[in-house]
């Protein structure tokens, strides 16, 4: 450590840069329905996750000898069966992982991906124009190949030190003996029958009889939810490997249930199944200030579209002299949020589809001439997006997307790191269930029309085979030593990426302890309205914002942050986002 950080004892010490006990934004403050988190602190490892069984079972399996990829493979399993709404066997994630003996990043990509036989018209209707975005969603339309299955067996392979099948035991335990629904997950259910019968909110009968009582009404908060089908799944995992999702009977039950929904069936065949694989990809990493940041690359946007905006943030002039320093705050973090977003609707997709100009996009000049579009009493309302180095022509495109999905993420007691988003997309995925697991509707991450307003083929259309573009941004951050600070991550759909450098930007810049970093009131621009989080002290600005010429939406934007950092007395800190129902825990 370079400094003697003796002001803040037990928070992390950054380097050079003046501490102050708060930033320039209103402070941190529960908004109305939260219960308050306390941040907690671990010697020797930590875990944090959406759900309290899953981060007890974590911390078991670290207790036992087992690596932060055992932890994350015991873990995931659990949260497909506690918080089945967000994740589980029938989806994709994306893990981005910090050997701490090697000195390395490694990423890997497991994004489902979409079936052979689907094409460029996938989500229009018959006279060619794109589906709203639910009736897209429900069946097996929407339905990619799940990757996470795969990903488990790889993280294993390469980092896992106990026993597979003995990873599978909490879950099966849990999943046999049931486990109480959350309130989250019980509103969840509730939700999905909004405006109709609870019933017509699930897409099968398989996921009525887990969700609903034999009267139709949904399950409530506290009451009992055992999953059986799920336990035999993952016993016959457990037994044999991930084989028998791809190939075999269950992999027909996919095949079956996704093209058999009355009204949108899917067109998987179990060849795509067979085809399914993980892929390695070369995380994206680039200085901030004094810090280096490591994010997932396409087909995931988060980690380019981070670092675009932490990029452009660094190169802004300071603010004028009589700006407001909350203002000053908001007005640079949303503005930067639009230049980066618009370059990632035009150019973010599957690599092994779309050239996509990594390089260029965070090339520094680039980012220069980005930055040189900042005024810094004047929104930018919607951003085009620039011409990087190396740029594809391409056309403009928009996807929608609601949020789900989870964040984990696991120090070992080696220091090994595992920071892990993890989804199926919607609350409930296609609302499908398959042997006790959702299935995803992540293909709806695509964009629904295959050529953008000019005509152009737009990157992130739909192509047989092909990876639909995330937001889901894994981040791993390094101090000037090298060595792993903090390790962070958030479910929200496209909003993620303005959690993750909220949160990234309060602790670093602002200094503010992790609990408080992440319970800052959200807010940002993804090239549209600027967004601010309802019921907090941010409203207060809106006005002052306004005159800046910022459109303004005011609305919930419910976070899922769980993060990790090294605390300056030696050991960990970890905290789970208090707009949800995580937790964080260690030893
Ligand atoms: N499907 C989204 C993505 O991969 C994540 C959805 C969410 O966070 O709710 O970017």
């Amino acid at each position: 450590m370079r400094c003697s950080c003796l002001i803040l004892a037990a928070a992390l010490c950054f380097g050079a840069a003046p501490a102050r006990a708060d930033g320039p934004l209103p402070a941190p403050e529960a908004a109305s329905g939260w219960t308050p988190k306390t941040a907690v602190q671990a010697r020797e490892f930590m875990v944090a996750a959406a759900h309290p069984l899953a981060v007890e079972t974590g911390r078991d399996v670290i207790r036992r000898g087992g690596s932060a990829a055992d932890a994350a493979i015991a873990m995931q399993l659990v949260l497909g069966l506690v918080e089945p709404q967000s994740s589980g066997l029938g989806g994709g994630a994306f893990v981005l992982y910090w050997d701490a003996a090697a000195g390395q990043v490694k990423s890997l990509d497991g994004r489902e991906t979409a079936p052979m036989e689907a094409d460029g018209r996938l989500f229009l209707d018959a006279d060619g124009q794109p589906l709203a975005f639910l009736d897209a969603v429900i069946g097996g339309r929407s339905v990619g190949v799940p990757g996470t299955p795969k990903l488990l067996a790889e993280l294993h392979r390469r980092w896992g030190r106990l026993p597979w099948a003995e990873l599978f035991a909490p879950a099966i335990r849990l999943a046999r003996e049931g486990f109480p629904v959350s309130p989250r997950l019980a509103g969840a259910i509730a939700a999905l029958g909004d405006g109709g019968s609870h019933r017509d909110g699930f897409g099968n009968d398989a996921a009525r009889e887990l969700f609903l009582h034999a009267d139709g009404m949904p399950l409530r908060a506290g009451e009992r939810l055992v999953n059986p089908a799920y336990a035999d799944t993952l016993a016959t995992l457990a037994a044999e490997g991930v084989g028998p999702f791809y190939q075999g009977p269950i992999a027909e039950d996919i095949v079956r249930t996704v093209g058999s929904h009355a009204a949108n069936p899917g067109r998987m065949s179990t060849g795509d199944l067979a085809a399914y694989t993980v892929r390695e990809r070369v995380p994206v990493c680039a200085p901030y200030r004094q810090w280096r940041v490591c994010g997932m690359g396409p087909p995931s946007s988060g980690g380019v579209t981070l670092l675009q905006m932490l990029g452009i943030l660094e190169r802004l002039p300071p603010p004028p002299a009589g700006q407001p320093p909350a203002l000053a705050a908001l007005h640079r973090f949303a503005e930067a949020g639009r230049l980066a977003y618009a370059d990632r609707e035009r150019y973010l997709a599957d690599p092994d589809y779309a050239l996509v100009p990594v390089e260029g996009l965070l090339d520094p000049d680039y980012l220069e001439v980005r930055a040189g579009l900042f005024d810094a009493q004047r929104s930018l309302g919607r951003a085009a997006a620039g011409s990087p180095p190396g740029a594809p022509s391409r056309g403009e495109a928009r996807a929608a997307e609601l949020p789900s999905t989870s964040h984990l993420v696991i120090v070992d007691r080696d220091g090994n790191a595992v920071s892990m988003t993890t989804t199926i997309e919607n609350g409930f995925g296609s609302r499908l269930l398959v042997r006790g697991f959702l299935l995803n509707n992540e293909l709806t991450d695509f964009a629904f029309a295959p050529t953008g307003a000019d005509g152009q083929p737009v990157a992130n259309r739909v192509e047989p085979g092909k990876r639909p573009r995330s937001s889901m941004a894994p981040t791993l951050v390094f101090g000037p030593d090298g060595r792993l600070l903090l390790a962070l991550g958030s479910p929200g759909g496209s909003s993620i990426i303005n959690y993750v450098a909220k949160t990234l930007l309060a602790v670093l810049d602002d200094h503010l302890d992790l609990q408080a970093a992440i319970d800052r009131p959200n807010f940002g621009s993804r090239n549209g309205p600027t967004e601010l989080e309802a019921g907090t002290a941010l409203t207060a600005e809106a006005d002052a914002l306004r005159a800046l010429g910022h459109e303004l939406r005011i609305l919930e934007l419910n976070s899922g942050v769980q993060a990790i950092r090294r605390a300056a007395v030696g050991g960990w800190i970890g905290a789970a986002d208090a707009r949800r129902e995580g937790r964080a825990g260690g030893e």
